[in-house]
């Protein structure tokens, strides 16, 4: 006793004479930053009155609603998402939140604030580069906190299970791994400012038609395979202070009143500390939802009714929802604050001066990084910069780059660069970021004539292609949350506009702004496809710079891009968008079978597989080896520059079992980005995560690997792997099991 005390002083007496947060002075031990998140959690809901917990589990939307009559709690910041009272008295500051997914977003509204958006969450992932991925959300974090905001709806990571799903573009593609590994360094860069990030949406809101109302259909061991997995990955990786539970019903419970989704997977399963947050307008109740785990109502007044507020006073005080419950959703609001510096380094009041330069640069490389060419089979791209006349036809180019709608939307400095588009309004208004590509394609251009057609009429633009040396087309997508596309052909007539002007000049190269895969019935017809996807704030610098080769393509496909809706598990999608709040039910009967998994097991070709990207240099592997070595399969090879260019390519490692079933034959089990000098070799290595050599138990909560050989390819692409000469070696794999977080189980079960 003695001891401990004597200790406790001797490390007070040390933190004051270095200068570090002490003990607090004033009384408030749990302001002591040598204490864990947990204890100091504790000890605050400790001194907290009943009202001051009820207060941290209540959220107000952060800007102005005229058809509710609402007007924003004073204390929040303006057209933002979201705001929670803290407790003052006891040094809790308030929760400021603004969406974040590709950089500080803005309700609508004439006050938004002037922010950077890196291109969308897909190209992200299409980069392949965690460092890519954490170097853009500690810019957005970076951001956020000189704009004053400390919680940041980010972390988006529902798995492409359709390519039509309206906000694809905010998240990481088709694959658990990919997806769990991008979004999770993202989470992690922003929280390396002292802001909490959320992981969203969970779980299973993989469409945004019906997305209130719907109610997925999934077995555990599909879902733990798949979307939760990515979920869970991202977690790890990230350690987001906060999860957003989603709109949509998982097996007939809304997700954000699921004990299954809430308590048993994300909280007891895997262990997650921090507080669960509704999406906007997703909660339901206030017994059972505070009951099944969410910890915190969102943004009234987009709810029926404040459950959080006076009903769940009534709860606690009637015993509905036991004191420890709520004693436990403020512990866990306090405890991500306090573990990710929210309390210790509190926000500033006024907005602090931002880098935008700096903020640009990121977004830039990003975007160069994350491009993907998807085609390139004449000697058009590179650009010669001796070429003497250029059409650059579509796409609003003179003006700038597409940008996705809804509420990631971030608004640029300068403004739209084209006003006024329909719709102007929720989910709109449709951006165009003020980064000209053909600005930036004339600067290197300087003594050619290079001419703009808004393609709006195709034989104009036809006749200027005929007139010039090579053509850069530019056709757009515009997606968007709160619905779907369609289908997957691009809009207004463009793919016509593309085959006229293909047919008026051979060397015409297209280039995407798309929020995902698109159809392209012209494909054969030209030479060149550059997918530059939504390429954010720098979008028209990054876009030339790859077109003429200053920056070498490198990104490859987070997602398969299918040769037409039929390949798809939902050849139409399921809902009905013209009524509003009809339920209905989506069977996920892929299971885990998302994307690549599905194409292979049904023996589909799509247009472009899952992992495709092209380079303006040659690659080639060898030297593959891989064994068991500490019981973790780990594989290593050499990749080697073969063309004249430096560049960078994305090695992926597939695995295949020769005799156990999975939910498809083969699984992306690794991947790493190798940057290499022309004729320039280097070895790299993946180590394999046990969950995705087995297949998870639902009844044992194991992950189950079978006894047997596998088959680890080198590869490209997807499509490149199903291929007998893409370069392999089998290992043996003894039976073993992991728990339910791919830790080995002594001894195996
Ligand atoms: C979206 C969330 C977002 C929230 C707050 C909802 O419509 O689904 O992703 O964070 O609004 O703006």
């Amino acid at each position: 006793m003695k001891l401990k005390k004597t200790i406790s002083l001797l490390s007070a007496a040390v933190a004051m004479c270095c200068g570090t947060a002490l003990a607090a002075p004033d009384g408030k031990p749990w302001m002591n930053t040598q204490l864990g998140a947990a204890e100091r959690a504790s000890l605050a809901v400790k001194e907290m009155t009943l009202d001051e917990k009820l207060k941290l589990v209540f959220g107000y939307m952060g800007a102005d609603m005229e058809h509710k009559k609402y007007k924003r709690p004073e204390e929040s910041h303006v057209q933002s998402a979201g705001f929670v009272y803290g407790v003052p008295r006891l040094g809790i500051p308030n929760l400021w939140e603004t969406d974040a997914g590709i950089g500080v977003a803005s309700q609508a509204g004439p006050h938004a604030r002037p922010g950077t958006a890196l291109p969308s969450g897909l190209n992200t992932a299409a980069t392949w580069d965690v460092q890519t991925a954490y170097a853009g959300g500690a810019m957005i974090g970076a951001e956020a906190r000189g704009y004053g905001f400390n919680v940041l709806l980010a972390g988006g990571v529902n798995l492409m299970r359709d390519p039509r799903n309206g906000r694809n573009f905010e998240y990481g593609g088709e694959d658990p791994l990919l997806a769990g590994k991008m979004v999770g360094a993202q989470i992690k860069g922003i929280q390396s400012q002292r802001v909490v990030s959320t992981l969203k949406h969970f779980a299973l809101n993989d469409q945004e038609t019906g997305r209130t109302t719907l109610d997925v259909k999934i077995d555990d061991q599909s879902a733990r395979m798949s979307d939760l997995l990515a979920l869970q990955i991202a977690k790890e990786e990230g350690n987001p202070g906060a999860v957003m539970c989603s709109y949509n019903r998982v097996n007939g419970v809304y997700a954000c009143e699921n004990t299954y989704l809430l308590t048993e997977v994300l909280k007891k399963d895997w262990g997650f500390k921090g507080w669960v947050m509704s999406d906007w307008g997703a909660t339901h109740s206030t017994i059972p939802a505070a009951n099944a785990g969410l910890d915190q109502q969102s943004g009234m007044p987009f709810d029926l009714a404040d459950y959080f507020g006076p009903p769940l006073k009534e709860a606690v005080m009637n015993g509905w929802v036991p004191q420890a419950r709520l004693d436990d959703m403020a512990r866990r609001v306090l405890h991500a604050m306090f573990e990710h510096g929210v309390v210790d380094h509190p926000v500033k009041a006024e907005p602090d001066k931002i880098d935008f330069n700096a903020h640009a640069a990121v977004s830039l490389k990003d975007s160069q990084e994350g491009m993907v060419l998807l085609k390139n089979s004449g000697a058009v791209l590179p650009l010669d910069k001796s070429v003497k006349r250029v059409a650059v036809i579509g796409g609003y180019a003179d003006k700038g780059v597409l940008a996705g709608g809804g509420s990631s939307l971030v608004y640029p400095a300068g403004g739209n660069a084209v006003p006024g588009m329909e719709p102007k309004t929720w989910p709109g208004p449709v951006m165009v970021y003020p980064s000209s590509p053909l600005k930036a394609i004339q600067k290197r251009l300087p003594s050619a004539t290079v001419s703009f057609n808004d393609g709006a009429d195709k034989a104009a633009a036809a006749r200027l292609a005929q007139e010039s040396d090579v053509v850069l087309l530019f056709a757009t997508q515009w997606t968007g949350e709160a619905f779907d596309v369609p289908n997957l052909s691009l809009p207004n007539k463009q793919d016509e506009l593309i085959a006229a002007v293909a047919a008026a000049n051979p060397k015409t190269v297209v280039v995407l702004e798309t929020g995902g895969p698109v159809t392209m019935p012209w494909l054969p017809k030209v030479p060149a496809v550059l997918e530059a996807w939504y390429p954010g704030t720098s979008g028209g610098e990054a876009i030339a710079s790859v077109l003429f080769g200053e920056a070498n393509p490198s990104g490859h496909l987070p997602a398969t891009f299918p040769a037409s809706e039929a390949q798809l598990p939902r050849p139409a999608l399921d809902g009905y968008p013209e009524v509003e709040n009809r339920r209905f039910e989506v069977s996920y009967r892929e299971g885990a079978a998302v994307g690549y998994k599905w194409f292979e097991q049904k023996g589909l070709k799509p247009l472009f597989p899952f992992g495709h990207g092209l380079s303006y240099t040659e690659f080639g592997f060898s030297g593959l080896s891989a064994g068991v070595k500490g019981g973790v399969l780990q594989a290593s090879f050499t990749v080697k520059n073969t063309g004249r260019r430096a560049g960078k390519e994305v090695a992926q490692v597939y695995v295949a079992p020769l005799k156990a079933k999975w939910e498809a034959p083969k699984r992306l089990a690794g991947f790493q980005k190798v940057d290499l000098q022309p004729g320039a070799e280097a070895r790299a290595s993946v180590t394999v995560d046990p969950r995705l050599l087995a297949m998870y138990d639902s009844a044992s909560k194991t992950w189950k690997v079978a006894k047997g050989d596998y088959k680890l390819i080198l590869a490209a692409d997807a499509a490149e792997a199903d291929d007998n000469k893409a370069l392999s070696t089998v290992v043996h794999l003894e039976a073993a099991a992991y728990d339910v977080n791919g830790k080995p189980l002594q001894p195996a079960r």
